[in-house]
């Protein structure tokens, strides 16, 4: 076991180097390149991540081709079953798993402990997919059956972002590997560790060697999988702009890609919204993982006179504490850019109601909720991805005007609205430009067995990434039509 790290606080601790996971064995990358992994907390390195490149790729796609040749005969129901024995083992180790995301992402234990919630969840619908995925049959003419059945492409590839280091690689691999085929795993090079317990509590849970790799590694390994031949179909999930350059190259290749982007979550609140319950629903959304979330909110838009609400949302962000409520940014540089995107904020004439930079921990990367108010239409923080927990407020006087600023953004993953009345919420959810919306839901996330998935610059590629159509993007469906007898009544198929 290499990822023997079982942190039970946030005190600073060591872990093993962070390798490749290539036929079911540990290895460094043959570049013997790496880079420090640093627990944002501290500000300080706990681990080094093996830089991978096309070699390496190469070694975990033939790993992976070789488990296919068993992997994809093996009924589906044992496929699942080994996921059925991950699901006790991802609870049996819930609490370590926790930690271990909260190091090295800096979310708090709590927050980390949803996220492998949320994973625990995903998984339990890989579980379920023996039940949902037979094909149809239908006689189709006399004599003459036609069925669909789901069959697996071969070897697949996901690439990861940081903010979600156990979750989002779980929101690919039950229906992936369920659906018969294997796995290579390229996770952020800033969270390598948690996808190592993930790899050994798989293998624990039966899962044979070679059917799911780990390239550890940044850009260089990311391209690489886009360009492999062998590749048969990738997903991806972290910024649009990296989403864009990822499923144009992957496409190029002839590869089905979904690739899910960033996003700039608009909420709108009007005068009649209840006030307790709209406030803390608003904070949640933009401090919850420190707004490191791509279904965090981003914008307010104020429609009228709420500013009750503002004040009481502006009262509880005040009331966090850093540390305890809130966890930190993931690096230095981010937590400088968010600085730049608030100067420039208040250099345009915005109002600073909340200002997270004040009295922060000296070491690691701390911002604190941050409100910006009365920004003016088209402002930088009103329309750039902050991900940081900076709310900016946008004043209007109709629905109308709110809804037309939320479909002026080009992102589209999240949308919510906070009202009393269900002609407002109707009126705003038919024309919100967003693939999830809420209603008095500032995170509205839809669970399973429900699709994860935004639409415009928010995604590229068809359907969503979990759900029933992360099951139909892994899987490619085969028509048979079957004669046995010659027909004497003929139709023009027999
Ligand atoms: P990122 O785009 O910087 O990195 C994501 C992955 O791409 C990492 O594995 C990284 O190593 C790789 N990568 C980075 N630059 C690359 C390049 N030039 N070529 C090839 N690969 C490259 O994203 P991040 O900072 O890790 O994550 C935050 C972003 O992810 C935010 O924009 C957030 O909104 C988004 N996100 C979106 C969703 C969603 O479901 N839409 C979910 C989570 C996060």
């Amino acid at each position: 076991m290499n990822s023997s790290f079982t942190p039970d606080s946030y005190a600073l601790r060591a872990h093993a180097p962070a390798n490749n996971w290539i036929g079911g064995e540990w290895a460094p990358s043959h570049t013997q390149r790496s880079l420090p992994v640093i627990n944002p907390r501290h500000a300080k390195i706990m681990s080094h991540v093996s830089l991978s490149d096309s070699e390496d790729v190469d070694a975990a796609v033939q790993a992976g081709q070789e488990a296919f040749a068993h992997w994809k005969d093996v009924p589906m129901r044992e496929r699942a079953a080994v996921f059925y024995r991950l699901k006790e083992l991802l609870t049996r180790e819930r609490e370590s798993l926790a930690w271990l995301v909260s190091h090295e992402n800096g979310k708090t234990y709590e927050e980390s402990l949803g996220s492998v919630d949320k994973a625990i969840e995903c998984v339990e619908f890989g579980c379920s997919l023996p039940n949902l995925a037979a094909g149809h049959e239908l006689t189709v003419s006399r004599g003459i059956t036609c069925t669909e059945t789901f069959e697996p492409l071969g070897v697949v590839a996901g690439i990861t972002p940081f903010n979600f280091p156990l979750m989002v690689p779980l929101w690919m691999l039950p229906q992936a590997i369920i659906g018969g085929n294997t796995f290579v795993l390229k996770p952020s090079e800033q969270v390598p560790l948690s996808v190592m317990h993930l790899a050994e509590l798989l293998a624990e849970a039966g899962l044979p060697a070679g059917v799911f790799n780990i390239v550890q590694g940044d850009s260089e390994a990311a391209t690489a999988l886009c360009d492999h031949p062998d590749i048969k179909a990738l997903a991806f999930v972290g910024s649009t702009k990296v989403a864009k350059l990822l499923y144009g190259r992957a496409a190029s290749h002839g590869k089905p890609v979904l690739c899910l982007g960033g996003a700039k979550n608009h909420l709108i609140v009007v005068p009649d919204a209840d006030v307790e319950l709209s406030a803390d629903n608003i904070v949640a959304s933009f401090t919850g993982c420190a707004g490191q979330r791509c279904m965090a909110a981003s914008v307010l838009v104020a429609v009228g006179d709420v500013d009750p609400i503002i004040d009481a949302v502006i009262a509880r962000a005040r009331s966090l504490e850093v540390g305890r409520d809130m966890g930190t940014i993931i690096h230095q540089a981010s937590l400088e850019r968010i600085g730049g995107i608030i100067e420039r904020a208040e250099s345009l004439g915005a109002t600073v109601r909340l200002d997270g930079r004040q009295g922060m921990p000296a070491e690691g990367y701390w911002l604190g909720p941050t409100i910006l108010d009365h920004l003016e239409p088209g402002a930088p923080a009103l329309t750039e991805e902050i991900f940081g927990p900076v709310l900016s407020i946008v004043r209007v006087d109709t629905l109308d005007q709110a809804l037309s600023l939320e479909n002026g953004s080009n992102y589209g993953n999240g949308f919510a609205i906070y009202t009393n009345s269900g002609n407002t919420a109707q009126r705003a959810l038919g024309s919100a430009e967003a693939g999830m919306c809420g209603v008095n839901v500032g995170v509205p996330v839809p669970r399973e067995p429900f699709g994860f998935g935004g639409w415009n610059q928010s995604k590229f590629g068809h359907g969503d990434i979990t759900g029933w159509d992360g099951f139909r993007f892994w899987t490619r469906p085969r028509k048979v039509t079957t004669k046995w007898a010659l027909q004497t009544d003929q139709t023009w198929m027999s």
